[in-house]
Protein backbone atom coordinates (compact mmCIF):
# COMPACT_ATOMS: atom_id res chain seq x y z
CA UNK A 1 0.00 0.00 0.00
CA UNK A 2 2.22 2.25 0.88
CA UNK A 3 4.18 1.77 -2.25
CA UNK A 4 1.03 2.35 -4.27
CA UNK A 5 0.97 5.60 -3.03
CA UNK A 6 4.38 6.62 -3.22
CA UNK A 7 4.99 5.43 -6.68
CA UNK A 8 1.63 7.02 -7.90
CA UNK A 9 -0.43 3.70 -8.48
CA UNK A 10 -3.51 4.35 -6.45
CA UNK A 11 -4.59 7.62 -3.78
CA UNK A 12 -7.14 7.85 -1.21
CA UNK A 13 -10.23 9.42 -3.24
CA UNK A 14 -10.51 13.11 -1.63
CA UNK A 15 -7.52 12.61 -0.02
CA UNK A 16 -7.25 16.19 0.91
CA UNK A 17 -10.51 16.42 2.20
CA UNK A 18 -9.57 12.91 4.52
CA UNK A 19 -10.39 10.25 1.97
CA UNK A 20 -14.13 9.25 1.39
CA UNK A 21 -15.69 6.55 2.10
CA UNK A 22 -13.19 3.52 0.59
CA UNK A 23 -13.09 5.18 -2.79
CA UNK A 24 -9.56 4.87 -4.09
CA UNK A 25 -7.84 7.21 -7.42
CA UNK A 26 -5.81 5.12 -9.42
CA UNK A 27 -2.20 7.53 -10.20
CA UNK A 28 -0.73 7.71 -13.14
CA UNK A 29 0.96 4.09 -13.17
CA UNK A 30 -2.14 2.47 -11.70
CA UNK A 31 -4.02 3.40 -14.49
CA UNK A 32 -1.39 2.40 -16.75
CA UNK A 33 -1.28 -0.74 -15.49
CA UNK A 34 -5.47 -0.96 -14.91
CA UNK A 35 -5.45 -0.20 -18.64
CA UNK A 36 -3.03 -3.15 -19.50
CA UNK A 37 -4.84 -5.34 -17.41
CA UNK A 38 -8.03 -4.26 -19.21
CA UNK A 39 -6.19 -4.21 -22.41
CA UNK A 40 -4.46 -8.27 -21.83
CA UNK A 41 -8.36 -9.76 -20.78
CA UNK A 42 -10.21 -7.48 -23.57
CA UNK A 43 -7.69 -9.18 -26.41
CA UNK A 44 -7.99 -12.64 -25.00
CA UNK A 45 -11.74 -12.41 -24.98
CA UNK A 46 -12.11 -10.42 -28.30
CA UNK A 47 -8.92 -11.33 -30.23
CA UNK A 48 -8.39 -14.82 -29.13
CA UNK A 49 -11.60 -16.02 -29.60
CA UNK A 50 -13.94 -16.19 -32.83
CA UNK A 51 -17.31 -15.85 -31.21
CA UNK A 52 -17.23 -13.04 -29.00
CA UNK A 53 -18.22 -9.47 -29.09
CA UNK A 54 -17.99 -6.35 -26.93
CA UNK A 55 -20.06 -3.88 -25.66
CA UNK A 56 -20.41 -0.99 -23.41
CA UNK A 57 -24.02 -0.37 -21.94
CA UNK A 58 -25.01 2.49 -19.67
CA UNK A 59 -24.21 2.75 -16.07
CA UNK A 60 -27.78 3.93 -15.45
CA UNK A 61 -30.59 1.52 -16.41
CA UNK A 62 -34.58 1.53 -16.16
CA UNK A 63 -35.20 0.91 -12.61
CA UNK A 64 -37.45 -2.20 -13.77
CA UNK A 65 -33.97 -3.85 -14.88
CA UNK A 66 -33.25 -3.85 -11.31
CA UNK A 67 -36.77 -5.06 -10.75
CA UNK A 68 -36.75 -7.89 -13.14
CA UNK A 69 -32.49 -8.80 -12.13
CA UNK A 70 -33.73 -9.76 -8.72
CA UNK A 71 -31.36 -6.96 -7.18
CA UNK A 72 -33.84 -4.97 -5.80
CA UNK A 73 -35.52 -7.60 -3.76
CA UNK A 74 -33.92 -11.34 -3.41
CA UNK A 75 -30.24 -10.55 -4.39
CA UNK A 76 -27.25 -8.02 -3.02
CA UNK A 77 -28.77 -7.83 0.19
CA UNK A 78 -26.13 -8.30 2.91
CA UNK A 79 -27.09 -9.38 6.28
CA UNK A 80 -25.69 -6.42 8.85
CA UNK A 81 -25.32 -6.20 12.61
CA UNK A 82 -24.51 -3.31 14.78
CA UNK A 83 -22.81 -3.28 17.85
CA UNK A 84 -24.74 -2.19 20.87
CA UNK A 85 -21.71 -0.40 22.52
CA UNK A 86 -19.62 0.89 19.52
CA UNK A 87 -22.10 1.08 17.36
CA UNK A 88 -20.24 -0.29 14.45
CA UNK A 89 -21.41 -2.25 11.41
CA UNK A 90 -20.77 -5.68 10.35
CA UNK A 91 -21.77 -8.30 7.68
CA UNK A 92 -23.26 -11.26 9.67
CA UNK A 93 -20.62 -13.47 7.75
CA UNK A 94 -17.76 -12.18 9.13
CA UNK A 95 -18.47 -12.49 13.09
CA UNK A 96 -17.31 -15.23 14.46
CA UNK A 97 -18.72 -15.61 18.11
CA UNK A 98 -21.61 -13.67 17.98
CA UNK A 99 -19.75 -10.64 19.60
CA UNK A 100 -18.27 -7.17 18.46
CA UNK A 101 -15.13 -8.01 16.51
CA UNK A 102 -13.58 -4.71 17.88
CA UNK A 103 -14.74 -4.06 21.67
CA UNK A 104 -16.44 -7.78 22.22
CA UNK A 105 -20.01 -5.54 22.59
CA UNK A 106 -23.44 -7.86 22.10
CA UNK A 107 -24.80 -7.49 18.99
CA UNK A 108 -28.70 -6.61 16.96
CA UNK A 109 -30.17 -9.47 15.11
CA UNK A 110 -29.23 -9.49 11.96
CA UNK A 111 -31.10 -6.95 9.49
CA UNK A 112 -31.15 -7.58 5.46
CA UNK A 113 -29.39 -4.19 4.07
CA UNK A 114 -29.40 -3.96 0.13
CA UNK A 115 -26.28 -2.97 -1.47
CA UNK A 116 -27.52 -1.15 -4.52
CA UNK A 117 -27.06 2.47 -4.88
CA UNK A 118 -29.90 4.73 -5.35
CA UNK A 119 -29.74 7.83 -7.30
CA UNK A 120 -32.18 10.42 -9.30
CA UNK A 121 -32.31 11.09 -12.54
CA UNK A 122 -33.92 14.02 -13.63
CA UNK A 123 -34.35 17.61 -12.13
CA UNK A 124 -37.40 16.14 -9.88
CA UNK A 125 -36.55 13.83 -7.00
CA UNK A 126 -39.67 11.76 -6.74
CA UNK A 127 -40.38 7.50 -6.86
CA UNK A 128 -40.46 8.08 -10.50
CA UNK A 129 -37.56 9.63 -11.15
CA UNK A 130 -35.69 6.98 -8.81
CA UNK A 131 -33.10 4.68 -9.92
CA UNK A 132 -30.03 2.39 -9.37
CA UNK A 133 -26.40 2.56 -10.47
CA UNK A 134 -25.40 -1.01 -11.66
CA UNK A 135 -24.37 -3.23 -8.65
CA UNK A 136 -22.89 -5.61 -11.43
CA UNK A 137 -21.80 -4.96 -15.58
CA UNK A 138 -23.47 -7.89 -16.70
CA UNK A 139 -27.96 -6.64 -17.05
CA UNK A 140 -27.09 -4.20 -19.65
CA UNK A 141 -25.47 -7.45 -21.84
CA UNK A 142 -28.93 -9.28 -21.08
CA UNK A 143 -31.02 -6.41 -22.17
CA UNK A 144 -28.87 -6.48 -25.60
CA UNK A 145 -29.15 -9.85 -26.01
CA UNK A 146 -31.17 -9.70 -28.96
CA UNK A 147 -29.93 -6.44 -30.53
CA UNK A 148 -26.42 -8.06 -30.60
CA UNK A 149 -27.97 -11.02 -31.71
CA UNK A 150 -29.18 -9.75 -34.78
CA UNK A 151 -27.29 -6.82 -35.35
CA UNK A 152 -24.08 -9.08 -35.29
CA UNK A 153 -25.96 -12.06 -37.11
CA UNK A 154 -24.65 -14.43 -34.72
CA UNK A 155 -25.56 -17.64 -33.52
CA UNK A 156 -25.56 -19.61 -30.10
CA UNK A 157 -23.24 -20.38 -28.57
CA UNK A 158 -21.58 -17.01 -28.68
CA UNK A 159 -20.39 -14.57 -26.19
CA UNK A 160 -20.63 -10.49 -25.29
CA UNK A 161 -17.97 -9.43 -23.41
CA UNK A 162 -18.06 -5.61 -21.41
CA UNK A 163 -15.92 -3.88 -18.80
CA UNK A 164 -17.38 -1.09 -16.96
CA UNK A 165 -18.12 0.19 -13.43
CA UNK A 166 -20.16 -1.08 -10.69
CA UNK A 167 -21.15 0.30 -7.51
CA UNK A 168 -22.04 -1.57 -4.23
CA UNK A 169 -22.83 0.22 -1.46
CA UNK A 170 -20.75 -2.33 0.78
CA UNK A 171 -21.03 -2.61 4.45
CA UNK A 172 -17.42 -2.97 5.40
CA UNK A 173 -15.36 -1.72 2.11
CA UNK A 174 -11.60 -2.97 3.25
CA UNK A 175 -8.37 -4.30 2.47
CA UNK A 176 -7.32 -1.50 0.62
CA UNK A 177 -8.92 -1.49 -2.98
CA UNK A 178 -9.69 -5.44 -2.43
CA UNK A 179 -13.81 -4.37 -1.49
CA UNK A 180 -14.35 -0.86 -2.73
CA UNK A 181 -18.25 0.70 -3.25
CA UNK A 182 -17.07 2.22 -6.79
CA UNK A 183 -15.12 -1.04 -8.59
CA UNK A 184 -14.55 -1.72 -12.33
CA UNK A 185 -15.66 -5.76 -13.55
CA UNK A 186 -14.41 -7.02 -16.75
CA UNK A 187 -17.47 -9.93 -17.26
CA UNK A 188 -18.21 -12.33 -20.29
CA UNK A 189 -21.50 -14.00 -20.94
CA UNK A 190 -21.59 -16.63 -22.73
CA UNK A 191 -25.15 -17.73 -23.71
CA UNK A 192 -25.16 -21.66 -24.92
CA UNK A 193 -28.13 -24.25 -25.08
CA UNK A 194 -28.47 -26.01 -22.04
CA UNK A 195 -27.46 -29.43 -22.51
CA UNK A 196 -23.78 -27.44 -23.10
CA UNK A 197 -23.51 -25.21 -19.90
CA UNK A 198 -21.49 -28.00 -17.87
CA UNK A 199 -18.95 -28.54 -20.27
CA UNK A 200 -18.47 -24.72 -20.84
CA UNK A 201 -18.31 -23.87 -17.54
CA UNK A 202 -15.44 -26.00 -17.27
CA UNK A 203 -13.84 -24.66 -19.69
CA UNK A 204 -14.38 -21.16 -18.85
CA UNK A 205 -13.31 -22.32 -15.65
CA UNK A 206 -9.40 -23.27 -16.48
CA UNK A 207 -9.43 -20.16 -19.44
CA UNK A 208 -9.48 -17.93 -16.84
CA UNK A 209 -7.31 -19.77 -14.55
CA UNK A 210 -4.87 -19.97 -17.38
CA UNK A 211 -5.29 -16.60 -18.10
CA UNK A 212 -3.36 -15.31 -14.64
CA UNK A 213 -1.23 -18.15 -14.87
CA UNK A 214 0.05 -16.56 -18.59
CA UNK A 215 0.34 -13.07 -17.15
CA UNK A 216 2.70 -14.40 -14.15
CA UNK A 217 0.53 -15.03 -11.15
CA UNK A 218 2.74 -17.86 -8.97
CA UNK A 219 0.39 -21.17 -9.54
CA UNK A 220 0.66 -21.94 -5.91
CA UNK A 221 -1.22 -18.36 -5.03
CA UNK A 222 -4.15 -19.39 -6.92
CA UNK A 223 -7.06 -21.96 -6.59
CA UNK A 224 -10.20 -22.76 -7.52
CA UNK A 225 -13.14 -23.23 -4.94
CA UNK A 226 -16.38 -24.64 -5.49
CA UNK A 227 -19.50 -22.64 -4.13
CA UNK A 228 -21.46 -24.34 -1.78
CA UNK A 229 -25.02 -24.82 -2.88
CA UNK A 230 -26.45 -22.68 0.16
CA UNK A 231 -24.19 -19.62 -0.41
CA UNK A 232 -24.85 -19.95 -4.09
CA UNK A 233 -26.02 -16.28 -5.28
CA UNK A 234 -29.77 -15.85 -6.11
CA UNK A 235 -29.34 -16.24 -9.83
CA UNK A 236 -26.95 -18.70 -9.94
CA UNK A 237 -27.35 -22.77 -10.58
CA UNK A 238 -23.55 -23.37 -10.03
CA UNK A 239 -20.24 -20.97 -9.11
CA UNK A 240 -16.97 -21.80 -8.59
CA UNK A 241 -14.81 -19.01 -7.27
CA UNK A 242 -10.55 -18.40 -8.74
CA UNK A 243 -9.28 -17.27 -5.07
CA UNK A 244 -5.80 -15.57 -4.70
CA UNK A 245 -3.71 -15.89 -1.83
CA UNK A 246 -3.42 -12.09 -0.63
CA UNK A 247 -1.30 -11.53 2.47
CA UNK A 248 -4.45 -10.94 4.22
CA UNK A 249 -5.94 -14.75 3.58
CA UNK A 250 -7.21 -16.55 0.52
CA UNK A 251 -9.83 -14.38 -1.64
CA UNK A 252 -12.10 -14.16 -4.23
CA UNK A 253 -10.84 -12.49 -7.45
CA UNK A 254 -13.24 -13.57 -10.29
CA UNK A 255 -16.89 -15.71 -9.88
CA UNK A 256 -17.39 -18.25 -12.69
CA UNK A 257 -21.03 -18.58 -13.00
CA UNK A 258 -24.14 -21.09 -14.36
CA UNK A 259 -26.83 -18.46 -14.52
CA UNK A 260 -29.16 -20.88 -16.57
CA UNK A 261 -32.31 -18.98 -17.53
CA UNK A 262 -32.65 -16.55 -14.65
CA UNK A 263 -31.58 -13.32 -15.87
CA UNK A 264 -33.31 -14.01 -20.08
CA UNK A 265 -36.71 -15.53 -18.64
CA UNK A 266 -36.96 -12.73 -16.36
CA UNK A 267 -36.16 -10.05 -18.56
CA UNK A 268 -38.84 -11.57 -21.07
CA UNK A 269 -41.84 -11.28 -18.30
CA UNK A 270 -40.99 -7.84 -17.01
CA UNK A 271 -40.40 -6.17 -20.32
CA UNK A 272 -43.07 -8.25 -22.12
CA UNK A 273 -40.65 -8.92 -25.18
CA UNK A 274 -39.87 -12.46 -26.31
CA UNK A 275 -35.67 -12.78 -25.42
CA UNK A 276 -36.41 -16.45 -26.22
CA UNK A 277 -33.60 -17.97 -29.05
CA UNK A 278 -35.08 -20.71 -31.54
CA UNK A 279 -37.74 -20.84 -29.37
CA UNK A 280 -36.26 -21.71 -25.79
CA UNK A 281 -34.04 -19.43 -23.33
CA UNK A 282 -30.67 -19.78 -23.77
CA UNK A 283 -28.47 -20.75 -20.29
CA UNK A 284 -25.79 -18.04 -19.24
CA UNK A 285 -22.38 -19.00 -18.28
CA UNK A 286 -20.91 -15.98 -16.73
CA UNK A 287 -17.26 -14.79 -15.87
CA UNK A 288 -16.46 -11.84 -13.33
CA UNK A 289 -13.14 -10.82 -12.71
CA UNK A 290 -12.68 -7.43 -10.80
CA UNK A 291 -10.76 -5.27 -12.48
CA UNK A 292 -9.08 -3.59 -9.33
CA UNK A 293 -8.95 -6.73 -7.41
CA UNK A 294 -6.73 -8.42 -10.06
CA UNK A 295 -4.79 -5.01 -10.08
CA UNK A 296 -4.35 -5.49 -6.40
CA UNK A 297 -3.40 -9.53 -6.60
CA UNK A 298 -0.63 -8.77 -9.90
CA UNK A 299 0.46 -5.99 -7.31
CA UNK A 300 0.99 -8.26 -4.62
CA UNK A 301 2.24 -11.41 -6.60
CA UNK A 302 4.88 -8.96 -8.21
CA UNK A 303 5.73 -7.47 -4.89
CA UNK A 304 9.09 -8.72 -3.85
CA UNK A 305 11.25 -7.55 -1.08
CA UNK A 306 15.54 -7.82 -1.71
CA UNK A 307 17.19 -7.60 2.08
CA UNK A 308 20.94 -6.17 1.87
CA UNK A 309 19.96 -4.83 -1.59
CA UNK A 310 20.08 -6.92 -5.11
CA UNK A 311 23.21 -6.35 -6.56
CA UNK A 312 26.17 -8.73 -5.33
CA UNK A 313 28.97 -6.41 -7.16
CA UNK A 314 28.91 -3.95 -4.60
CA UNK A 315 29.46 -5.27 -1.25
CA UNK A 316 28.25 -2.09 1.11
CA UNK A 317 25.87 -3.37 3.42
CA UNK A 318 22.21 -1.65 1.53
CA UNK A 319 18.77 -1.52 3.25
CA UNK A 320 15.62 -3.81 1.87
CA UNK A 321 15.31 -2.84 -2.73
CA UNK A 322 11.94 -3.39 -3.85
CA UNK A 323 11.98 -4.99 -7.58
CA UNK A 324 8.18 -5.49 -9.18
CA UNK A 325 8.08 -8.08 -10.92
CA UNK A 326 5.15 -7.80 -13.39
CA UNK A 327 4.67 -9.33 -16.31
CA UNK A 328 6.14 -7.53 -19.48
CA UNK A 329 2.42 -6.93 -21.04
CA UNK A 330 1.34 -5.67 -17.40
CA UNK A 331 4.21 -2.78 -16.54
CA UNK A 332 3.34 0.61 -16.73
CA UNK A 333 6.34 1.95 -17.81
CA UNK A 334 8.40 -0.75 -20.46
CA UNK A 335 11.65 1.23 -20.80
CA UNK A 336 13.40 3.78 -18.94
CA UNK A 337 15.88 6.07 -20.89
CA UNK A 338 18.77 7.56 -18.46
CA UNK A 339 22.07 9.49 -19.41
CA UNK A 340 24.97 8.46 -17.36
CA UNK A 341 25.43 11.72 -15.75
CA UNK A 342 23.22 14.83 -16.06
CA UNK A 343 25.73 17.60 -16.22
CA UNK A 344 27.12 16.12 -19.81
CA UNK A 345 25.61 18.67 -22.26
CA UNK A 346 26.28 15.69 -25.04
CA UNK A 347 24.92 12.92 -23.18
CA UNK A 348 21.62 14.20 -21.93
CA UNK A 349 21.03 15.38 -25.96
CA UNK A 350 21.51 11.59 -27.06
CA UNK A 351 19.33 9.86 -24.10
CA UNK A 352 16.79 12.99 -24.60
CA UNK A 353 16.93 12.09 -28.79
CA UNK A 354 16.33 8.27 -27.98
CA UNK A 355 13.53 8.96 -25.62
CA UNK A 356 11.78 10.66 -27.77
CA UNK A 357 12.27 8.25 -31.14
CA UNK A 358 11.26 5.00 -28.40
CA UNK A 359 8.06 7.03 -26.77
CA UNK A 360 5.76 6.69 -29.52
CA UNK A 361 5.78 3.04 -29.64
CA UNK A 362 6.59 1.98 -25.93
CA UNK A 363 5.64 4.06 -22.29
CA UNK A 364 9.00 5.38 -21.77
CA UNK A 365 10.19 7.67 -18.77
CA UNK A 366 13.55 9.64 -19.08
CA UNK A 367 15.00 10.09 -15.87
CA UNK A 368 18.42 12.23 -14.93
CA UNK A 369 18.44 12.85 -11.49
CA UNK A 370 20.75 11.07 -9.05
CA UNK A 371 23.02 8.14 -9.29
CA UNK A 372 22.34 5.30 -11.66
CA UNK A 373 21.92 2.69 -9.18
CA UNK A 374 19.54 4.93 -7.71
CA UNK A 375 17.80 5.08 -10.67
CA UNK A 376 17.84 1.75 -11.39
CA UNK A 377 16.52 0.98 -8.08
CA UNK A 378 13.46 3.62 -8.51
CA UNK A 379 12.62 1.64 -12.30
CA UNK A 380 12.88 -2.09 -10.40
CA UNK A 381 10.47 -0.69 -7.69
CA UNK A 382 7.91 0.32 -10.13
CA UNK A 383 8.21 -3.13 -12.53
CA UNK A 384 10.33 -1.03 -15.10
CA UNK A 385 10.71 -4.11 -17.68
CA UNK A 386 14.12 -2.40 -19.47
CA UNK A 387 16.79 0.55 -18.52
CA UNK A 388 18.70 2.45 -21.51
CA UNK A 389 21.98 3.79 -20.22
CA UNK A 390 23.58 6.05 -22.33
CA UNK A 391 27.50 6.79 -21.53
CA UNK A 392 30.49 8.07 -23.11
CA UNK A 393 31.32 4.99 -25.29
CA UNK A 394 27.77 5.62 -26.65
CA UNK A 395 28.90 8.86 -27.96
CA UNK A 396 31.62 7.07 -29.87
CA UNK A 397 30.23 3.68 -30.57
CA UNK A 398 26.21 5.07 -31.48
CA UNK A 399 25.33 2.30 -29.04
CA UNK A 400 23.50 2.08 -25.60
CA UNK A 401 23.56 -0.55 -22.25
CA UNK A 402 20.17 -2.47 -21.84
CA UNK A 403 19.50 -3.50 -18.62
CA UNK A 404 16.98 -6.59 -17.68
CA UNK A 405 15.51 -5.80 -14.35
CA UNK A 406 14.78 -9.52 -13.44
CA UNK A 407 18.21 -10.44 -14.39
CA UNK A 408 19.73 -7.54 -13.83
CA UNK A 409 22.19 -8.91 -16.90
CA UNK A 410 23.56 -5.39 -19.28
CA UNK A 411 24.63 -5.61 -22.93
CA UNK A 412 25.54 -3.37 -25.23
CA UNK A 413 23.29 -3.04 -28.19
CA UNK A 414 23.69 -0.33 -31.18
CA UNK A 415 20.98 2.48 -31.06
CA UNK A 416 19.89 1.69 -34.64
CA UNK A 417 18.91 -1.61 -33.58
CA UNK A 418 17.10 -0.62 -30.38
CA UNK A 419 13.53 -0.18 -31.09
CA UNK A 420 13.87 -3.22 -32.97
CA UNK A 421 15.51 -5.69 -30.36
CA UNK A 422 12.79 -4.26 -27.76
CA UNK A 423 9.85 -4.70 -29.83
CA UNK A 424 10.90 -8.48 -30.13
CA UNK A 425 11.66 -8.77 -26.53
CA UNK A 426 8.41 -7.05 -25.24
CA UNK A 427 6.12 -8.92 -27.61
CA UNK A 428 6.32 -11.48 -24.78
CA UNK A 429 3.73 -11.93 -22.63
CA UNK A 430 5.07 -12.64 -19.14
P1 LIG B 1 -17.69 -10.72 -2.46
O1 LIG B 1 -18.18 -12.03 -1.94
O2 LIG B 1 -16.21 -10.49 -2.26
O3 LIG B 1 -18.52 -9.55 -2.06
P2 LIG B 1 -19.13 -11.30 -4.80
O4 LIG B 1 -19.15 -12.80 -4.76
O5 LIG B 1 -20.30 -10.52 -4.38
O6 LIG B 1 -17.82 -10.78 -4.03
P3 LIG B 1 -19.44 -11.09 -7.61
O7 LIG B 1 -20.79 -10.52 -7.50
O8 LIG B 1 -19.27 -12.50 -8.05
O9 LIG B 1 -18.67 -10.85 -6.23
O10 LIG B 1 -18.56 -10.11 -8.49
C1 LIG B 1 -17.59 -10.57 -9.39
C2 LIG B 1 -16.25 -9.90 -9.16
O11 LIG B 1 -16.39 -8.48 -9.05
C3 LIG B 1 -15.56 -10.31 -7.88
O12 LIG B 1 -14.87 -11.52 -8.04
C4 LIG B 1 -14.63 -9.15 -7.65
O13 LIG B 1 -13.44 -9.32 -8.41
C5 LIG B 1 -15.41 -7.98 -8.17
N1 LIG B 1 -16.03 -7.27 -7.04
C6 LIG B 1 -17.24 -7.52 -6.47
N2 LIG B 1 -17.48 -6.68 -5.45
C7 LIG B 1 -16.40 -5.87 -5.36
C8 LIG B 1 -16.06 -4.78 -4.50
N3 LIG B 1 -16.87 -4.35 -3.55
N4 LIG B 1 -14.86 -4.16 -4.70
C9 LIG B 1 -14.02 -4.58 -5.68
N5 LIG B 1 -14.31 -5.59 -6.53
C10 LIG B 1 -15.46 -6.24 -6.37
Amino acid sequence: MSLAKRRGFVFPSSEIYGGFGSCYDFGPLGVELKNNIKEAWWSEMIKNHNDIVGLDAAILMSPKVWQASGQLTAGFTDELVECKKCHRRFRLDEIQNSQCPDCGGELTKPKKFNLMMKTFVGPVEDEASETYLRAETCQGIYVNFKNVLQTMRLKIPFGIAQIGKAFRNEITPKDFIYRTREFEQMELQWFCEPKSAPKIFDYWKKERLNWYLNLGIKKENLRLKEVPKSELAHYAKKAVDIEYKFPFGWQEIEGIHNRGDWDLSNHSKYSGQDLKYEGSFPYIIETSAGADRSLFAFLCDAYQEVKGGRTETTKSAKEVEVVLKLARSLAPIKVAVLPLVKNEPKLVKKAKAIYETLKPYFMCQYDETGSIGRRYRRQDEVGTIFCLTIDFESLEKDDLTIRYRDSMKQKRIKIKDIKECLEKLLSKTA
